[in-house]
């Protein structure tokens, strides 16, 4: 039985996503949403502990596609929530 091996979700074997694909661009909006938390440490949009699990996936996504989590999301796609 051969074994196989994931590849790595960070460095340089790890696999790219496209910066404007459609699921970096909701990742993105998405961080964006559930980027700021209250002076109690929870998250303004969901209301769990900052950060909350939606940020921490979305960032994943924006880190796989070679974007800084931190940037701001284009400003052309307002998703709705
Ligand atoms: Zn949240």
């Amino acid at each position: 039985m051969d074994v196989v091996t994931p590849a790595p979700p960070t460095g340089p074997l790890a696999p790219r996503l496209s910066p404007d694909s459609h699921l970096v661009v909701a990742a993105r909006d998405l961080l964006a949403r559930h980027g700021s938390a209250t002076v109690d440490g929870w998250c303004h949009r969901c209301e769990q502990a900052y950060p909350c699990p939606p940020a921490i996936h979305a960032a994943q996504v924006c880190q796989a596609a070679g974007l800084d989590p931190a940037d701001e999301p284009p400003a052309s796609h307002d998703l709705a929530a």
